[in-house]
């Protein structure tokens, strides 16, 4: 084996094993298999135009060049993306974790306590800054944040305003651009108005339902809005606030103003700016919207014995269960980054973040007195860190932004003349004698710079003075030394199952290596300190990264227009029919509001046709997992002049290539539709066929599945869009410097999560052509295997023309509840015992787990998983043969937590030995875990999701 080479590092199955494993599957090549499994008519002709293969080293000295490229100046950019910095404990025990960043979404709760508690860390901070009771454990990003707030505007309206039909929000001007373009693109298609205008002066009228206005606003002005939102309540109008978190410290939090919800982004709580994300986004709200905000909530529960626990609650009310009644499409999200952020806040504590604030508020301050002295003017009454400036009579703009640019330093020049600046965590002393030194050279004076700023100066009125205490939760005022933190996230880390520990066979999600090699830039200043506003000759590095990688992903799918925008598979969903819904608008066919799905679609399908404003229309699929081409041609004849488009997921989410595919589609085109593809299973398809070719018009593509970005416990995403040729005018665009713009932007950032782009752009570059080529071979040669390997005792459920499953196989558990008595989730369960993640469960045929195992697992770790299955399949058969008792047995029990195993009393019909080790290799490796079977309903009946309400 040519260790040089990274696909050997990569892909897990030697030549030697991929020998063995044929023979068990029946099969004499890799290519037979391939030809078993993918319809032939449907394979590439000809290879993918991609750059050879590097190695690591090469891929790092690349990546150091590129990063050369990237100017990291000083910025005073804001508009949402501030400096801050990065605890170092956080960036190595977290960011740079293995464990942290591989773990999966955490709906196995009992493996997952440690990222469940940091997230509920997460909910505590924003929900004490904010001063509303409720909130999620992130969302994509400030933007989105404030789309979904909007959204709850209107569905959460009062019956009297439903019935009077009115959808009017009204949205302040002085909220960013970014966030205002973004509401605009989700409002419009669900028939609302979007008003803009000054809040001082707007009129309420019948017809509106909300406002959304921000605080500070995008001028740094910090307004009172407290007779506003009291006129607004009075005329039933509820408001969304965009807030800064970090200005909280010190403001009057909006949820003691009156907001009924408040969103924006945890940014500058420890994440990089990254060229425009990842970093969380959050929304909050009062206890009334509990059963409708979207997106994850954590819950405080209990255990089988009654231990507290955390667990993911109101669970059921998402997209995978509601479909097209789902609330929001938001799936994936950003957990890692609200992981980071909670962690951020556990560090500072209230007093430590108070001293930040303090000090940029300060700092700020000093700097508005200094350069009013020098002629300039500012156009803000109070103010927390950011400043607009008119110029002084001496001084012109073009002056200003030369020196600043000779001094490193970036400011906001908005379109109207005058300037913004935000200081931040990381604005030092010194840098505020480089800033009255770009001010007066632009004046022509000299200054000299007197240093006596006091730190706890505060310069707004003494009204909008924070009066109320937060943080004040024992985890926020213990962990403040680095020994403490270290040993902190140590805690929490241990009590989860990663890809670290095992493989974790989720089918649909692609856990595959995440290689330390590609995550390299994540940890670099010179793409962590890069403002998405800097001008493009600071970015170079960025610039030839993304350009790279959208030609990678054009080229890879056969769909040649690319945007980066979308910051999950969800939010691609939505951008990729919203472009189609753009380009039917374009060609007169507009009216066309219908899109068709199959019945195994993931629910994120649905969600994501209803916010853009389609009905939708199921396709049954047929005994063999297909769609059912009879039924598809009655819907396709009955709706013909009504379909937009169709949806759908390829190979299916019942991990088949479907043999008519391309019939499908022409049927699609025939009708004037347009075919959407879920490229979620996309790792069943690079480099050997692509949507482009099978006739697909727009694919997303989970970055965060088949291109290597970790999953990091529930996000962050990257979802971008493919487009055919004839749809590339209609792909959203960005409004930063574009003046009277009204496109479809769709996040906050011209290219999404930017940050992480550099993960797929290095596993494209490392692997090649062929390397990307033999990673989907083996991916279907392991999900093969694996189906081989369970075909006797559990059975796969679906399988293709051939008698052959795709890159996942759904092992069958529907029959074993009357066999035995047990079932999928009891499975689950037990699988812990032994340090397994489950797979996929009852998705998406219930009473099934669907395993997917990557090219990235070797076959011992394949053996194991099914040595481990089969032993559980063994203690099923003793239940079923009466030999171990139908309710008392390792399955129901499981997981077995170390505090039972070790108690004095152990009130079990089988010894603690079957509990805990099972198998002989768990004597040497055992996966501890803490706590029972946590109670499903307990969370839902009694929401717990904070501290404070634990303590009520
Ligand atoms: C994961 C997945 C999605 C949603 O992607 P997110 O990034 O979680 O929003 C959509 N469709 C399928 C088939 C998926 O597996």
């Amino acid at each position: 084996m040519d260790t040089n080479q990274f696909v050997n590092r990569h892909v897990g199955i030697s030549e030697a094993d991929e020998k063995e494993m044929l023979k068990v599957i029946g099969v004499d090549s890799l290519e037979e298999l391939i030809d078993h499994t993918i319809p032939t008519n449907i394979k590439l002709p000809k290879p993918v135009e991609l750059p050879e293969p590097m190695t690591e080293r090469e891929l790092e000295e690349h990546i150091l060049e590129l990063g050369s490229r990237n100017k990291i100046f000083t910025s005073y950019i804001g508009q949402g993306w501030y400096d801050t910095a990065t605890p170092a404990v956080i960036k190595r025990g977290v960011l740079e974790s293995s464990a942290w960043y591989t773990s999966y979404t955490p709906y196995q709760a009992e493996v997952s306590q440690g990222r469940l508690e940091a997230l509920f860390n997460f909910q505590n901070v924003v929900t004490d800054l904010t001063g509303l009771e409720l909130t999620n454990c992130s969302l994509l990003d400030e933007a989105t944040a404030g789309a979904e707030a909007v959204m709850l505007l209107h569905s959460e309206r009062s019956r009297a305003k439903a019935k009077a039909k009115a959808n009017v929000v009204f949205v302040d001007k002085n909220v960013f651009e970014t966030t205002k373009a973004v509401i605009r693109t989700r409002a419009i298609p669900q028939g609302m108005e979007i008003v803009e205008g000054d809040w001082k002066s707007v009129e309420f009228t019948e017809k509106m339902i909300g406002a959304v206005i921000q605080y500070p606003d995008a001028t740094g002005e910090v307004e009172d809005y407290k007779a506003f939102v009291e006129k607004a309540h009075a005329a039933d109008i509820k408001v969304a606030v965009a807030a800064d978190l970090m200005s909280l410290v010190l403001l009057t939090p909006p949820g003691e103003w009156g907001a009924d919800l408040v969103f924006g982004t945890t940014q500058r709580f420890g994440i990089p700016m990254y060229n425009g994300g990842p970093s969380a986004g959050y929304l909050a709200a009062t206890m009334a919207y509990k059963r409708v905000i979207p997106g994850r909530i954590i819950g405080l529960s209990k255990d089988a014995y009654g231990k507290p626990a955390f667990r993911l609650a109101l669970q059921t009310r998402e997209q995978h269960i509601r479909r097209e009644k789902a609330t929001s499409n938001i799936c994936t999200a950003q957990a890692l980054l609200a992981t980071m952020s909670g962690f951020y806040a556990v560090y500072h504590g209230p007093e430590g973040l108070k001293t930040i604030a303090h000090r940029i508020h300060a700092y700020t301050g000093f700097v508005a007195e200094e350069i009013k002295k020098m002629g300039y003017k500012i156009s803000n009454q109070n103010f927390f860190d950011t400043l607009t400036i008119e110029m002084a009579p001496a001084a012109t703009v073009e002056k200003l932004r030369e020196i600043a640019l000779e001094c490193n330093v970036n400011f906001f020049y908005r379109n109207d003349g005058r300037v913004s600046i935000s200081l931040d965590e990381t604005t030092m002393q010194s840098d505020l004698g480089v800033l009255l030194y770009i001010f007066s050279s632009a004046i022509d004076k000299e200054v000299t710079i007197k240093e006596d700023v006091c730190p706890k100066h505060v310069y707004f009125d003494k009204k909008f003075e924070r009066t109320s205490e937060f943080l004040t939760n024992e985890v926020f005022n213990k962990y403040h030394t680095e020994t403490e933190l270290m040993r902190y996230i140590k805690r929490l880390e241990r009590k989860d199952i990663s890809l670290a520990h095992s493989m974790i066979p989720l089918g649909s999600c692609t856990m595959k290596l995440n290689a330390a090699v590609e995550l390299i830039t994540l940890s670099m200043p010179q793409f962590g300190c890069i403002h998405p506003y800097a001008p493009a000759d600071q970015k170079e590095g960025y610039e030839e990264l993304i350009d790279g990688l959208k030609k990678y992903l054009g080229a890879i799918t056969g769909l040649p227009g690319v945007t980066l925008q979308p910051n999950s598979g969800a939010a691609g969903e939505y951008s990729g029919l919203r472009t189609i819904r753009t380009y039917l608008e374009k060609i007169g066919q507009g009216d066309r509001n219908i899109v068709i799905l199959p019945a195994s679609a993931h629910g994120t399908n649905p969600a994501s046709a209803v916010q853009c404003g389609y009905k939708t229309v199921n396709v049954d699929c047929d005994e063999k997992g297909n769609v059912d081409w009879d039924d598809f041609m009655k819907k396709t004849e009955e709706y013909k002049d009504q379909i937009a488009a169709m949806m759908i997921t390829y190979p299916s989410t019942h991990g088949i290539f479907e043999t008519n595919i391309i019939d499908l589609c022409k049927r699609i085109h025939e009708i004037g539709g347009q075919v959407y593809m879920d490229g979620a299973n996309m790792n069943a398809q690079v480099c050997i066929t692509n949507p482009g070719y099978i006739g697909a018009d727009v694919c997303h593509l989970n970055l965060h599945k088949t291109f290597a970005i970790p999953h990091g416990g529930g996000g962050p995403g990257m979802g971008p869009i493919c487009v055919a040729p004839h749809l590339i005018d209609c792909l959203p665009q960005h409004c930063y410097g574009q003046p009277g713009y009204e496109g479809t932007e769709v996040a906050a950032a011209p290219n999404g999560s930017a940050g992480i782009a550099a993960i797929t752009y290095s596993y494209i570059r490392l692997l090649g052509y062929e390397g990307l080529r033999r990673a989907t071979g083996i991916a279907i040669l392991n999900a093969n295997y694996l189906a081989c390997r369970f075909k006797d005792t559990y059975g796969i459920v679906y399988t293709g023309a051939t008698g052959r499953v795709g890159h996942e196989c759904i092992v069958d558990c529907r029959k074993l509840k009357d066999w035995c008595g047990c079932d999928e989730n009891d499975i689950s369960k037990r699988l812990m015992d032994f340090g397994y993640h489950a797979p996929t469960l009852s998705f998406p045929v219930h009473g099934t787990l669907m395993v997917e195992p990557t090219e990235s697992e070797s076959k011992e770790e394949l053996d194991r998983f099914v040595e481990v299955m089969e032993c559980i399949w063994q203690e099923m058969t003793e239940v079923a043969e009466g030999k171990a008792d139908k309710e008392d047995n390792v399955l129901k029990n499981a997981p077995h937590p170390e505090y039972e195993i070790v108690a004095d009393e152990w009130k079990h019909s089988y010894p603690r030995s079957k509990a805990c080790y099972p198998l002989e290799y768990l004597r040497d490796n055992k996966f501890w875990i803490n706590v029972a079977r946590i109670d499903n309903g307990y969370g839902d009946r009694n929401l717990i999701p904070t501290y404070k309400c634990a303590c009520d």
